[in-house]
C-alpha cells in the first residue's frame, strides 16, 4: 500500500462515517465538502510531502460528530493519525460556551501538525460563514464566530505563516460579506 492507497480509504471512511452529515449553513452542503477543503489546505500547507496530515485532515471530526474509537483510527490509519485527530477533538459533554473557551485556552500546547490542521479548519470554517452562512444565526452571530476563530489562531501562536496569511485574508472576506461591505460605499 502506498500514500495515495491510505488517502483514498481515509477519504472513503470519512465519506461513509460523515454520510447523514451537511454543513451548517444555508447551501446544506454534504459534510465531505469541508473534509476535503482541509485536506486540499493541510496537502498543500504540507507541500504533498506528508500523507499521514492530509489523513487526519480527512478524518479530523470523525471522533467528534461520528463518535468512531481511537483504537479503530489506529488500527486502520496507524497511531499518529488517530493521535491527531485526537488533538482535534472537542470534548462535547462540556456546554459549548466552555468548550470556545477550551480551544482558545488549549490552542497554544497543541503539536506543531495538529496546529496546522486547526488553522486549516478554522480556514474553512470561516470561508463557510461568509459563503454559506447559517441562517438562523444573526449578524452579531456571524461577527462573533469570526473573532473568537481569530482569537484561536492567534493563540495557535504562528503555528505556519502562510496558512495564518490565508486565514487573515478568510477572516477579512467573511467580516466583509457579514457587513456587506462591497467597496462602494
Ligand atoms: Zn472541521
Amino acid at each position: 500500500m502506498n500514500d495515495l492507497n491510505d488517502i483514498l480509504r481515509a477519504a472513503h471512511c470519512a465519506a461513509r462515517w460523515h454520510s447523514n452529515q451537511k454543513r451548517k449553513g444555508a447551501a446544506a452542503e454534504p459534510y465531505i465538502n469541508h473534509l476535503l477543503e482541509v485536506a486540499a489546505i493541510v496537502a498543500d500547507a504540507t507541500g504533498g510531502a506528508d500523507a499521514d496530515m492530509v489523513i487526519a485532515a480527512l478524518l479530523h471530526d470523525t471522533i467528534e460528530d461520528c463518535e468512531v474509537p481511537v483504537p479503530l483510527l489506529e488500527r486502520k490509519f496507524g497511531a499518529r493519525v488517530a493521535g491527531l485527530v485526537k488533538e482535534m477533538t472537542d470534548d462535547k459533554s462540556l456546554d459549548k460556551a466552555v468548550r470556545k473557551q477550551k480551544q482558545i485556552e488549549s490552542a497554544p500546547h497543541k503539536s506543531p501538525d495538529a496546529k496546522i490542521l486547526k488553522l486549516a479548519d478554522k480556514i474553512s470554517n470561516v470561508r463557510a460563514v461568509a459563503t454559506s452562512p447559517c441562517p438562523d444565526w444573526s449578524v452579531a452571530r456571524r461577527l462573533d464566530y469570526v473573532a473568537w476563530a481569530e482569537a484561536v489562531v492567534k493563540a495557535l501562536d504562528a503555528a505556519h505563516p502562510d496558512l495564518e496569511r490565508e486565514f487573515a485574508v478568510a477572516a477579512h472576506n467573511a467580516r466583509q460579506a457579514i457587513t456587506v461591505d462591497d467597496g462602494e460605499a
